[in-house]
Protein backbone atom coordinates (compact mmCIF):
# COMPACT_ATOMS: atom_id res chain seq x y z
CA UNK A 1 0.00 0.00 0.00
CA UNK A 2 1.20 3.19 -0.76
CA UNK A 3 1.79 5.98 2.16
CA UNK A 4 -1.18 8.07 0.98
CA UNK A 5 -3.38 5.44 0.57
CA UNK A 6 -2.16 3.67 4.17
CA UNK A 7 -2.87 7.84 5.43
CA UNK A 8 -6.34 7.99 3.91
CA UNK A 9 -6.99 4.86 5.05
CA UNK A 10 -6.41 5.49 8.86
CA UNK A 11 -8.26 9.01 8.22
CA UNK A 12 -11.56 7.15 7.00
CA UNK A 13 -11.25 5.10 10.35
CA UNK A 14 -10.89 7.84 12.13
CA UNK A 15 -13.79 9.75 10.88
CA UNK A 16 -15.89 6.97 11.79
CA UNK A 17 -13.99 5.79 15.18
CA UNK A 18 -14.74 9.53 16.31
CA UNK A 19 -18.07 11.03 14.84
CA UNK A 20 -18.46 14.75 15.79
CA UNK A 21 -15.33 15.18 16.55
CA UNK A 22 -14.60 17.42 13.95
CA UNK A 23 -11.28 19.78 15.38
CA UNK A 24 -10.00 16.74 16.45
CA UNK A 25 -10.19 15.21 12.75
CA UNK A 26 -8.99 18.49 10.95
CA UNK A 27 -5.80 19.04 13.35
CA UNK A 28 -4.76 15.11 12.87
CA UNK A 29 -5.73 15.32 8.82
CA UNK A 30 -3.36 18.35 8.70
CA UNK A 31 -0.31 16.81 10.56
CA UNK A 32 -0.82 13.08 8.53
CA UNK A 33 -0.98 14.39 5.08
CA UNK A 34 2.18 16.93 5.94
CA UNK A 35 4.24 13.87 7.13
CA UNK A 36 3.42 12.24 3.60
CA UNK A 37 7.26 12.74 2.38
CA UNK A 38 8.81 10.99 5.64
CA UNK A 39 6.45 8.29 5.49
CA UNK A 40 7.63 7.74 1.53
CA UNK A 41 11.68 7.85 2.79
CA UNK A 42 11.47 5.87 6.04
CA UNK A 43 9.28 2.87 5.83
CA UNK A 44 9.72 1.96 10.17
CA UNK A 45 6.74 4.24 10.77
CA UNK A 46 4.52 2.02 8.80
CA UNK A 47 6.15 -1.22 9.68
CA UNK A 48 5.50 -0.20 13.44
CA UNK A 49 2.26 0.84 13.21
CA UNK A 50 3.11 4.29 14.64
CA UNK A 51 0.52 6.63 12.57
CA UNK A 52 -2.43 3.93 14.40
CA UNK A 53 -0.88 4.25 17.86
CA UNK A 54 -0.12 7.52 17.72
CA UNK A 55 -3.55 9.35 17.06
CA UNK A 56 -5.10 6.91 19.85
CA UNK A 57 -4.71 8.88 23.30
CA UNK A 58 -3.10 6.77 26.02
CA UNK A 59 -5.78 7.45 28.40
CA UNK A 60 -8.70 9.80 28.59
CA UNK A 61 -10.61 11.01 31.62
CA UNK A 62 -14.12 12.26 31.40
CA UNK A 63 -15.37 12.90 35.05
CA UNK A 64 -18.20 15.00 36.74
CA UNK A 65 -17.32 18.35 38.64
CA UNK A 66 -20.53 19.02 40.93
CA UNK A 67 -20.35 23.02 42.60
CA UNK A 68 -22.52 25.04 44.76
CA UNK A 69 -23.28 28.37 43.18
CA UNK A 70 -23.86 31.34 44.75
CA UNK A 71 -27.47 30.92 45.19
CA UNK A 72 -26.93 27.69 47.15
CA UNK A 73 -27.54 25.27 43.92
CA UNK A 74 -25.96 22.28 42.83
CA UNK A 75 -24.36 22.69 39.33
CA UNK A 76 -22.90 20.16 37.17
CA UNK A 77 -19.93 20.09 34.85
CA UNK A 78 -17.91 18.18 32.72
CA UNK A 79 -14.53 17.78 33.88
CA UNK A 80 -11.36 16.18 30.99
CA UNK A 81 -7.98 15.33 31.08
CA UNK A 82 -6.56 13.73 27.79
CA UNK A 83 -3.06 12.02 28.37
CA UNK A 84 -2.13 11.79 24.84
CA UNK A 85 1.43 10.73 24.48
CA UNK A 86 4.04 10.19 27.01
CA UNK A 87 6.98 8.57 24.55
CA UNK A 88 8.90 11.59 25.70
CA UNK A 89 8.30 12.70 29.10
CA UNK A 90 5.46 13.47 31.25
CA UNK A 91 2.07 14.51 29.76
CA UNK A 92 2.21 18.76 29.68
CA UNK A 93 -0.66 20.79 28.44
CA UNK A 94 -3.43 23.24 29.32
CA UNK A 95 -6.45 23.58 30.97
CA UNK A 96 -9.31 25.63 29.17
CA UNK A 97 -12.44 26.55 30.98
CA UNK A 98 -15.06 27.24 28.07
CA UNK A 99 -18.61 26.36 27.03
CA UNK A 100 -17.45 24.86 24.31
CA UNK A 101 -15.12 22.62 25.37
CA UNK A 102 -15.90 18.58 24.59
CA UNK A 103 -13.74 15.62 24.39
CA UNK A 104 -13.51 16.70 20.83
CA UNK A 105 -11.91 20.11 21.39
CA UNK A 106 -9.42 18.08 23.70
CA UNK A 107 -8.32 15.39 21.59
CA UNK A 108 -7.69 17.90 18.66
CA UNK A 109 -6.04 20.38 21.38
CA UNK A 110 -3.65 17.61 23.22
CA UNK A 111 -2.95 15.85 19.80
CA UNK A 112 -1.47 18.95 18.79
CA UNK A 113 0.11 19.37 21.75
CA UNK A 114 2.14 16.08 21.45
CA UNK A 115 4.37 17.68 18.78
CA UNK A 116 4.49 20.96 19.92
CA UNK A 117 6.14 19.72 23.24
CA UNK A 118 8.68 17.88 21.04
CA UNK A 119 9.50 21.03 19.08
CA UNK A 120 11.00 22.39 21.62
CA UNK A 121 13.83 19.83 22.43
CA UNK A 122 12.39 19.62 26.30
CA UNK A 123 11.40 16.35 27.69
CA UNK A 124 7.52 16.78 27.66
CA UNK A 125 4.98 14.70 26.44
CA UNK A 126 1.21 15.55 25.40
CA UNK A 127 -1.31 16.13 27.36
CA UNK A 128 -4.83 18.77 27.59
CA UNK A 129 -7.83 19.08 29.79
CA UNK A 130 -10.32 21.39 30.78
CA UNK A 131 -14.08 21.91 31.30
CA UNK A 132 -17.60 23.24 29.58
CA UNK A 133 -17.45 25.43 32.80
CA UNK A 134 -17.87 29.24 31.78
CA UNK A 135 -16.19 31.61 34.62
CA UNK A 136 -17.07 34.74 32.91
CA UNK A 137 -20.61 36.26 34.68
CA UNK A 138 -18.99 33.91 37.62
CA UNK A 139 -18.22 35.25 41.31
CA UNK A 140 -14.65 34.76 42.80
CA UNK A 141 -16.26 32.19 45.08
CA UNK A 142 -18.10 30.23 42.19
CA UNK A 143 -14.68 30.03 40.21
CA UNK A 144 -13.24 28.84 43.66
CA UNK A 145 -15.73 26.47 44.70
CA UNK A 146 -15.33 25.05 40.98
CA UNK A 147 -12.19 25.00 40.91
CA UNK A 148 -11.74 23.07 44.17
CA UNK A 149 -14.39 20.63 43.03
CA UNK A 150 -12.35 20.16 39.88
CA UNK A 151 -9.20 19.33 41.55
CA UNK A 152 -10.86 17.04 43.66
CA UNK A 153 -11.15 14.07 40.77
CA UNK A 154 -7.89 15.77 38.66
CA UNK A 155 -5.43 15.35 41.49
CA UNK A 156 -5.62 11.78 41.24
CA UNK A 157 -4.33 11.71 37.86
CA UNK A 158 -1.37 14.20 37.79
CA UNK A 159 2.33 14.57 38.99
CA UNK A 160 5.32 16.21 38.59
CA UNK A 161 6.60 13.33 37.23
CA UNK A 162 3.41 11.85 35.34
CA UNK A 163 1.27 15.15 34.54
CA UNK A 164 1.78 18.55 35.04
CA UNK A 165 -1.66 20.74 33.34
CA UNK A 166 -0.65 24.76 32.85
CA UNK A 167 -3.37 27.19 31.99
CA UNK A 168 -5.28 28.05 28.78
CA UNK A 169 -8.74 29.58 27.66
CA UNK A 170 -10.64 30.59 30.94
CA UNK A 171 -7.75 29.73 32.80
CA UNK A 172 -5.18 32.65 34.23
CA UNK A 173 -3.41 33.12 37.16
CA UNK A 174 -6.84 32.78 39.81
CA UNK A 175 -7.55 29.61 39.14
CA UNK A 176 -4.54 28.06 38.93
CA UNK A 177 -3.87 29.37 42.32
CA UNK A 178 -7.64 27.77 43.67
CA UNK A 179 -6.32 24.50 41.90
CA UNK A 180 -2.89 24.48 43.38
CA UNK A 181 -4.68 25.43 46.91
CA UNK A 182 -6.51 22.53 46.48
CA UNK A 183 -4.29 19.98 45.76
CA UNK A 184 -2.32 20.78 48.23
CA UNK A 185 -5.13 20.17 51.04
CA UNK A 186 -5.92 16.83 49.27
CA UNK A 187 -2.17 15.49 49.44
CA UNK A 188 -0.71 17.00 51.92
CA UNK A 189 2.22 18.00 49.23
CA UNK A 190 3.84 21.37 48.02
CA UNK A 191 4.42 19.79 44.59
CA UNK A 192 5.19 21.47 41.08
CA UNK A 193 2.02 19.81 39.74
CA UNK A 194 0.97 22.34 38.16
CA UNK A 195 2.63 25.80 36.01
CA UNK A 196 1.71 29.34 35.64
CA UNK A 197 2.04 29.28 39.65
CA UNK A 198 2.36 32.93 41.40
CA UNK A 199 5.42 34.38 41.62
CA UNK A 200 5.44 34.22 45.61
CA UNK A 201 4.44 29.80 45.84
CA UNK A 202 6.80 28.78 42.82
CA UNK A 203 5.75 30.54 39.77
CA UNK A 204 8.34 31.64 36.95
CA UNK A 205 9.16 35.03 36.17
CA UNK A 206 8.28 35.78 32.28
CA UNK A 207 5.27 32.58 31.97
CA UNK A 208 2.65 34.66 31.92
CA UNK A 209 4.31 36.70 28.96
CA UNK A 210 6.12 33.57 27.29
CA UNK A 211 3.22 32.49 24.78
CA UNK A 212 2.99 36.33 23.23
CA UNK A 213 6.61 36.93 23.87
CA UNK A 214 7.55 33.68 21.97
CA UNK A 215 5.01 33.92 18.99
CA UNK A 216 6.57 37.89 18.27
CA UNK A 217 10.17 36.01 18.65
CA UNK A 218 9.11 33.42 15.86
CA UNK A 219 7.90 35.85 13.50
CA UNK A 220 10.66 37.97 13.98
CA UNK A 221 13.18 34.77 12.84
CA UNK A 222 10.83 33.73 10.13
CA UNK A 223 11.09 37.67 9.01
CA UNK A 224 14.60 38.10 9.39
CA UNK A 225 15.38 34.74 7.12
CA UNK A 226 13.59 36.84 4.11
CA UNK A 227 16.01 40.07 5.16
CA UNK A 228 12.59 41.47 6.49
CA UNK A 229 12.17 42.88 10.22
CA UNK A 230 8.67 43.84 12.56
CA UNK A 231 10.18 47.60 12.61
CA UNK A 232 7.17 50.06 11.12
CA UNK A 233 4.77 46.65 10.29
CA UNK A 234 1.55 47.31 11.22
CA UNK A 235 -0.01 44.11 12.35
CA UNK A 236 -3.22 42.68 13.03
CA UNK A 237 -4.06 41.24 17.13
CA UNK A 238 -7.54 39.32 17.51
CA UNK A 239 -7.82 38.35 21.02
CA UNK A 240 -7.52 40.45 24.25
CA UNK A 241 -6.53 37.60 26.39
CA UNK A 242 -3.28 36.17 27.75
CA UNK A 243 -1.72 35.59 24.47
CA UNK A 244 -2.61 39.02 22.56
CA UNK A 245 -1.94 41.41 25.35
CA UNK A 246 1.61 40.00 25.94
CA UNK A 247 1.94 39.75 21.56
CA UNK A 248 0.83 43.30 21.38
CA UNK A 249 3.52 44.35 24.08
CA UNK A 250 6.76 42.63 22.32
CA UNK A 251 5.18 44.09 19.12
CA UNK A 252 5.73 47.64 20.89
CA UNK A 253 9.02 46.44 22.12
CA UNK A 254 10.79 45.23 18.73
CA UNK A 255 9.44 48.62 16.77
CA UNK A 256 6.04 47.16 15.19
CA UNK A 257 2.67 48.98 15.33
CA UNK A 258 -0.17 46.33 16.95
CA UNK A 259 -3.38 47.95 15.84
CA UNK A 260 -6.07 45.65 16.62
CA UNK A 261 -7.54 43.42 19.21
CA UNK A 262 -10.70 41.73 19.76
CA UNK A 263 -12.63 39.28 22.20
CA UNK A 264 -16.27 37.20 22.02
CA UNK A 265 -18.32 40.67 21.52
CA UNK A 266 -16.23 43.07 18.57
CA UNK A 267 -13.19 44.29 17.71
CA UNK A 268 -10.82 47.40 18.37
CA UNK A 269 -8.75 48.98 15.63
CA UNK A 270 -6.51 51.42 16.93
CA UNK A 271 -4.95 52.73 13.84
CA UNK A 272 -1.97 54.67 15.48
CA UNK A 273 -1.23 51.65 17.85
CA UNK A 274 -3.56 49.83 21.12
CA UNK A 275 -3.25 52.02 24.05
CA UNK A 276 -1.63 48.36 25.84
CA UNK A 277 -2.18 50.35 29.45
CA UNK A 278 -5.79 50.86 28.69
CA UNK A 279 -6.34 47.56 27.73
CA UNK A 280 -4.07 45.78 30.71
CA UNK A 281 -6.46 47.59 33.12
CA UNK A 282 -9.75 46.50 31.02
CA UNK A 283 -8.91 42.74 30.65
CA UNK A 284 -6.28 41.83 33.60
CA UNK A 285 -8.08 43.95 36.50
CA UNK A 286 -11.95 44.69 35.91
CA UNK A 287 -11.81 41.14 33.33
CA UNK A 288 -14.13 43.49 31.31
CA UNK A 289 -14.85 43.65 27.51
CA UNK A 290 -13.59 45.85 24.92
CA UNK A 291 -16.40 48.12 24.98
CA UNK A 292 -15.25 49.64 28.46
CA UNK A 293 -11.49 49.94 26.33
CA UNK A 294 -13.18 52.13 23.59
CA UNK A 295 -15.21 54.10 26.17
CA UNK A 296 -11.49 54.62 27.65
CA UNK A 297 -9.91 55.72 24.45
CA UNK A 298 -11.41 58.29 21.74
CA UNK A 299 -8.80 57.79 19.08
CA UNK A 300 -10.28 53.92 18.54
CA UNK A 301 -13.38 52.45 16.81
CA UNK A 302 -15.25 49.71 18.51
CA UNK A 303 -16.93 47.27 15.70
CA UNK A 304 -19.20 45.20 17.28
CA UNK A 305 -19.67 41.25 16.93
CA UNK A 306 -23.09 42.04 14.43
CA UNK A 307 -21.24 43.98 12.04
CA UNK A 308 -18.50 41.55 11.44
CA UNK A 309 -18.46 40.27 7.45
CA UNK A 310 -20.93 37.29 7.14
CA UNK A 311 -18.54 34.61 6.58
CA UNK A 312 -15.25 36.21 8.34
CA UNK A 313 -14.15 38.59 11.11
CA UNK A 314 -13.77 42.12 11.39
CA UNK A 315 -9.84 42.01 12.70
CA UNK A 316 -9.04 40.60 9.45
CA UNK A 317 -10.09 42.97 7.45
CA UNK A 318 -8.37 45.70 8.42
CA UNK A 319 -4.70 47.09 6.56
CA UNK A 320 -2.24 45.21 8.38
CA UNK A 321 1.28 43.93 7.12
CA UNK A 322 1.32 40.65 9.83
CA UNK A 323 -1.68 38.91 11.39
CA UNK A 324 -1.16 37.57 14.59
CA UNK A 325 -4.18 35.23 15.36
CA UNK A 326 -4.39 35.04 19.13
CA UNK A 327 -7.71 34.41 19.84
CA UNK A 328 -9.22 30.57 19.31
CA UNK A 329 -9.61 27.83 16.79
CA UNK A 330 -10.79 28.73 13.41
CA UNK A 331 -11.18 31.75 13.84
CA UNK A 332 -9.33 33.08 10.75
CA UNK A 333 -11.61 31.82 7.72
CA UNK A 334 -10.92 31.58 3.82
CA UNK A 335 -13.21 35.24 3.50
CA UNK A 336 -10.57 36.87 5.86
CA UNK A 337 -7.35 35.42 4.16
CA UNK A 338 -8.50 36.80 1.07
CA UNK A 339 -9.11 40.01 2.76
CA UNK A 340 -5.61 39.89 4.70
CA UNK A 341 -4.09 39.01 0.97
CA UNK A 342 -5.77 41.93 -0.69
CA UNK A 343 -4.68 44.42 1.91
CA UNK A 344 -1.10 43.70 1.10
CA UNK A 345 -0.62 41.16 4.64
CA UNK A 346 3.05 38.91 4.25
CA UNK A 347 2.83 36.98 7.07
CA UNK A 348 0.19 35.06 9.42
CA UNK A 349 1.93 33.90 12.41
CA UNK A 350 -0.55 31.75 14.62
CA UNK A 351 -0.54 32.57 18.33
CA UNK A 352 -3.71 31.00 19.06
CA UNK A 353 -4.26 26.81 18.70
CA UNK A 354 -5.34 25.76 14.89
CA UNK A 355 -7.09 29.16 14.68
CA UNK A 356 -6.65 28.74 10.45
CA UNK A 357 -9.50 26.99 8.60
CA UNK A 358 -8.12 24.38 6.74
CA UNK A 359 -9.16 26.16 2.91
CA UNK A 360 -8.13 29.88 4.55
CA UNK A 361 -4.48 27.22 4.71
CA UNK A 362 -5.05 25.67 0.91
CA UNK A 363 -5.12 29.60 0.05
CA UNK A 364 -2.01 30.67 2.09
CA UNK A 365 -0.11 27.83 0.82
CA UNK A 366 -1.04 28.37 -3.08
CA UNK A 367 -0.27 32.12 -2.53
CA UNK A 368 3.11 31.52 -0.98
CA UNK A 369 2.04 34.05 2.05
CA UNK A 370 4.35 33.30 5.10
CA UNK A 371 2.32 31.32 7.47
CA UNK A 372 4.03 30.16 10.76
CA UNK A 373 1.74 27.24 12.12
CA UNK A 374 0.47 27.52 16.33
CA UNK A 375 2.37 24.46 17.20
CA UNK A 376 6.01 25.94 16.44
CA UNK A 377 5.09 29.83 17.43
CA UNK A 378 3.16 29.61 20.49
CA UNK A 379 5.12 27.02 21.85
CA UNK A 380 6.97 29.54 23.96
CA UNK A 381 4.13 28.94 26.77
CA UNK A 382 4.76 25.18 27.45
CA UNK A 383 8.64 25.78 27.28
CA UNK A 384 8.43 28.70 29.95
CA UNK A 385 6.84 26.15 32.08
CA UNK A 386 9.08 23.34 31.50
CA UNK A 387 11.21 26.21 32.86
CA UNK A 388 9.19 26.44 36.15
CA UNK A 389 9.39 22.99 36.31
CA UNK A 390 13.35 22.87 36.13
CA UNK A 391 13.07 25.65 38.82
CA UNK A 392 11.21 24.25 41.37
CA UNK A 393 12.92 21.33 40.84
CA UNK A 394 16.06 22.95 41.89
CA UNK A 395 14.11 25.16 44.53
CA UNK A 396 15.39 28.29 42.71
CA UNK A 397 13.45 31.19 40.68
CA UNK A 398 15.96 32.80 37.81
CA UNK A 399 15.42 36.32 36.86
CA UNK A 400 13.01 37.75 34.27
CA UNK A 401 16.08 38.23 31.91
CA UNK A 402 17.52 35.00 32.20
CA UNK A 403 13.93 33.63 31.79
CA UNK A 404 13.31 35.86 28.66
CA UNK A 405 16.94 35.09 27.22
CA UNK A 406 16.23 31.32 27.48
CA UNK A 407 12.61 31.71 25.70
CA UNK A 408 14.52 33.77 23.08
CA UNK A 409 16.98 31.08 22.33
CA UNK A 410 14.40 28.11 22.56
CA UNK A 411 11.77 30.51 19.87
CA UNK A 412 14.52 30.62 17.60
CA UNK A 413 15.66 26.98 17.73
CA UNK A 414 12.17 26.02 16.75
CA UNK A 415 12.35 28.71 13.78
CA UNK A 416 15.28 26.72 13.01
CA UNK A 417 14.17 22.99 13.63
CA UNK A 418 11.19 23.57 11.56
CA UNK A 419 13.18 25.85 8.60
CA UNK A 420 16.07 23.22 7.69
CA UNK A 421 13.15 20.54 7.83
CA UNK A 422 11.30 22.06 5.31
CA UNK A 423 14.81 22.22 3.67
CA UNK A 424 15.34 18.31 4.22
CA UNK A 425 11.89 16.99 2.78
CA UNK A 426 12.25 19.86 -0.63
CA UNK A 427 9.56 22.34 0.49
CA UNK A 428 11.59 25.08 1.79
CA UNK A 429 9.42 27.76 3.92
CA UNK A 430 6.61 25.47 4.91
CA UNK A 431 6.72 25.41 8.28
CA UNK A 432 3.36 23.39 8.84
CA UNK A 433 5.63 20.25 6.76
CA UNK A 434 8.63 21.33 8.67
CA UNK A 435 7.17 21.33 12.58
CA UNK A 436 5.00 18.36 11.66
CA UNK A 437 7.54 16.41 10.45
CA UNK A 438 10.27 17.78 13.06
CA UNK A 439 7.83 16.76 15.68
CA UNK A 440 6.74 13.48 14.73
CA UNK A 441 10.28 11.61 14.30
CA UNK A 442 11.43 12.72 17.45
CA UNK A 443 8.00 11.21 19.45
CA UNK A 444 7.90 8.09 16.62
CA UNK A 445 11.41 7.40 16.71
CA UNK A 446 11.17 7.53 20.82
CA UNK A 447 8.12 4.98 20.48
CA UNK A 448 9.91 2.61 18.35
CA UNK A 449 12.30 2.61 20.51
CA UNK A 450 10.09 1.98 23.74
CA UNK A 451 8.67 -1.11 21.96
CA UNK A 452 4.71 -1.91 21.65
CA UNK A 453 3.43 0.03 25.00
P1 LIG B 1 -7.60 33.83 27.32
O1 LIG B 1 -8.74 33.16 27.96
O2 LIG B 1 -6.65 34.61 28.17
O3 LIG B 1 -8.08 34.77 26.13
C1 LIG B 1 -8.82 34.28 25.06
C2 LIG B 1 -9.23 35.45 24.18
O4 LIG B 1 -9.84 34.94 23.00
C3 LIG B 1 -10.26 36.36 24.84
O5 LIG B 1 -10.09 37.66 24.35
C4 LIG B 1 -11.59 35.76 24.36
O6 LIG B 1 -12.66 36.71 24.34
C5 LIG B 1 -11.22 35.36 22.94
N1 LIG B 1 -12.02 34.20 22.54
C6 LIG B 1 -12.02 32.97 23.09
N2 LIG B 1 -12.90 32.15 22.48
C7 LIG B 1 -13.49 32.91 21.55
C8 LIG B 1 -14.49 32.67 20.58
N3 LIG B 1 -15.06 31.46 20.45
N4 LIG B 1 -14.85 33.72 19.77
C9 LIG B 1 -14.25 34.93 19.89
N5 LIG B 1 -13.30 35.22 20.78
C10 LIG B 1 -12.92 34.23 21.59
O7 LIG B 1 -6.80 32.65 26.53
P2 LIG B 1 -5.30 32.65 26.04
O8 LIG B 1 -4.90 34.01 25.59
O9 LIG B 1 -4.49 31.94 27.05
O10 LIG B 1 -5.40 31.66 24.77
C11 LIG B 1 -5.65 32.13 23.44
C12 LIG B 1 -5.25 31.06 22.44
O11 LIG B 1 -3.85 30.74 22.59
C13 LIG B 1 -5.97 29.72 22.58
O12 LIG B 1 -6.11 29.12 21.31
C14 LIG B 1 -5.00 28.89 23.41
O13 LIG B 1 -5.18 27.50 23.24
C15 LIG B 1 -3.67 29.35 22.80
N6 LIG B 1 -2.50 29.13 23.64
C16 LIG B 1 -2.41 29.67 24.91
C17 LIG B 1 -1.28 29.46 25.66
C18 LIG B 1 -1.08 30.11 26.99
O14 LIG B 1 0.05 30.01 27.52
N7 LIG B 1 -2.06 30.79 27.56
C19 LIG B 1 -0.18 28.60 25.17
C20 LIG B 1 -0.34 28.17 23.81
C21 LIG B 1 -1.47 28.39 23.08
P3 LIG B 1 -13.70 36.70 25.55
O15 LIG B 1 -12.92 37.11 26.77
O16 LIG B 1 -14.76 37.69 25.18
O17 LIG B 1 -14.20 35.30 25.62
Amino acid sequence: MSSKMHIDKILNSLEEMSPGQNEFYQATQEVLLSLLPLLESDSRYEEYNILERIIVPERSIIFRVTWIDDSGKVQTNFGYRVQFNSAIGPYKGGLRFHPSVNLGIMKFLGFEQIFKNALTGLQIGGGKGGSNFDPKGKSDNEVMRFCQAFMSELYKHIGKHKDVPAGDIGVGAREIGYLFGQYKKLTGEFDGILTGKGLNWGGSKARKEATGYGSVYFAENFLNKYDKSLQDKKCAVSGSGNVAIYTIEKLYDLGAIPISCSDSKGTIYHKNGIDLSALKAVKEIHHGSLEEYASLSCECEYIPLNKYPKDGHAVWHLPCDIAFPSATQNELTLSDIKALHKNGCILVNEGANMPTTPDALEYIKSNKILFSPGKAANAGGVATSQLEMSQNASMSQWSFEEVDIQLRGIMSNIFKTAYETSVEFECEGDLVSGANIAGFRKVADSMIEQGAV
